[in-house]
């Protein structure tokens, strides 16, 4: 056969990745060359920029959500003999960084199609021991912030909202961030908007953001002598001003990458259609609550089919598509169960963790991309149909 002869491969689909342009990397190429590379006016104007998305509440850069999250607990004052009440449909960042400053974790279930957190059963899971919430926001609708805020004030709580997935998102016509306690995000590739890695915290007041300062930057203060002193053990969390330069541009960007998942997304539910039926994610109940879309995961019907989970990714890998995990449920790792995890514990959230499948979503992604996805998962759904 001649190379001319060859039937055409389809290019490979990734479920995700970032959309750098060359002005971004040009920028980039300047920073590195003005010798200030870490942490400095990038990072400022970084962190300018988003406290105006979050309608003027203070914003620190870290270097990953996953730092963010870390510091908020400490800055919640969360520790050794405190409980944190989190989803059991999560990333495991939230269980790590709960064990990480020495507190437990008390999960609960989830709803079937939204994927948040169930408020009654988190107001059932509060103790005397209780310090924070940390709901994940999943893609489609966000956690019912009225209903949550209006519980942590009854009981005393602080919250601190994991919206890694949710930059972007909108709550009764405003941005997630700009109300609430504390809300965290990640800059990673994968995500909405990316500094290569990298997170971001908003809080409440100024003294929050310089305490967030502290944590972030080895619980160094300045003394008026010139020395410094450390009286908390802080991390190594701050941001360098090259991933901050490409955080700058991709912010600048942001509204631009939502349109386009939005209108990717909005393929997927005109598009996306199987034999048995897979569940698909919620959509928007109004144009003011509109969606960041980082992620579009569906449920598989298996037990009408014949593969399972793994066979279907396989034969959509075979057909040069990626699809990823979006989650394992939390109480069921190692360490969850180390925390008294167990099957069955939460329904809905185990249901999400073995049937999930997440499929390509990203601005790079076109149109006849998402129709491909569909076609194949269709074929493949047909095919595999008990
Ligand atoms: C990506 C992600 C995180 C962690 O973000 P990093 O910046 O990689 O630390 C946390 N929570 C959720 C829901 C995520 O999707």
């Amino acid at each position: 056969m001649t190379a001319r002869e060859q039937p055409v491969q389809a290019a490979y689909l990734k479920f995700a990745g970032p959309d750098l342009d060359e002005a971004t990397i040009a920028g980039v190429a300047e920073v590195l060359r003005s010798g200030q590379i870490t942490s400095g006016p990038w990072v400022a104007r970084f962190e300018r920029q988003l406290e105006a998305f979050c309608g003027g509440r203070p914003v620190r850069a870290l270097t990953s959500a996953t730092a963010a999250i870390e510091v908020a607990l400490q800055l919640c004052g969360v520790g050794p003999g405190d409980e944190v009440i989190t989803g059991a449909q999560s990333f495991f960042t939230v269980l790590n960084m709960i064990v990480k400053v020495g507190a437990a974790p008390v999960f609960v279930d989830c709803d079937l199609v939204t994927r948040n957190i169930d408020l009654e059963e988190v107001e059932a899971a509060i103790t005397p021991r209780t310090k924070a919430i940390i709901p994940t926001h999943f893609p489609g609708a966000l956690v019912d912030l009225d209903a949550l805020y209006a519980l942590a004030k009854r009981r005393g709580l602080r919250v601190i909202e994991d919206a890694a997935l949710v930059l972007g998102s909108r709550w009764r016509g405003r941005n997630v961030g700009a109300i609430g306690d504390i809300v965290t995000f990640s800059f990673h590739p994968n995500k909405n908007a990316t500094s290569i890695e990298g997170g971001a915290l908003v809080v409440n007041d100024l003294n929050e953001a310089r305490r967030v300062e502290t944590l972030r930057f080895h619980g160094i203060t300045h003394l008026p002598d010139r020395t410094r002193d450390v009286a908390f053990p802080g991390g190594k969390f701050n941001l360098p001003d090259v991933n901050a330069r490409i955080g700058c541009a991709q912010i600048e960007r942001l509204p631009e990458f939502l349109a386009r998942r939005r209108m990717l997304v909005d393929r997927y539910f005109a598009d996306f259609v199987t034999d048995p039926a897979c569940v698909l994610p919620p959509r928007p109940a109004s144009a003011d609550d509109a969606h960041s879309w980082n992620m579009f995961s569906i449920l598989l019907p298996l037990e009408r089919l014949s593969i399972d989970r793994s066979g279907f990714r396989n034969a959509m890998e075979a057909r040069a598509i990626g699809t990823g995990v979006s989650y394992e449920a939390l109480h069921l790792c190692t360490l969850g169960r180390r925390y008294g995890g167990r099957e069955g514990q939460f329904p809905n959230a185990e249901r999400i963790a073995r049937e999930t499948v997440t499929l390509p979503l990203h601005t790079r992604l076109r149109e006849a991309d998402v129709e491909r996805v569909c076609e194949a998962a269709a074929a493949i759904i047909a095919t595999a149909g008990k």
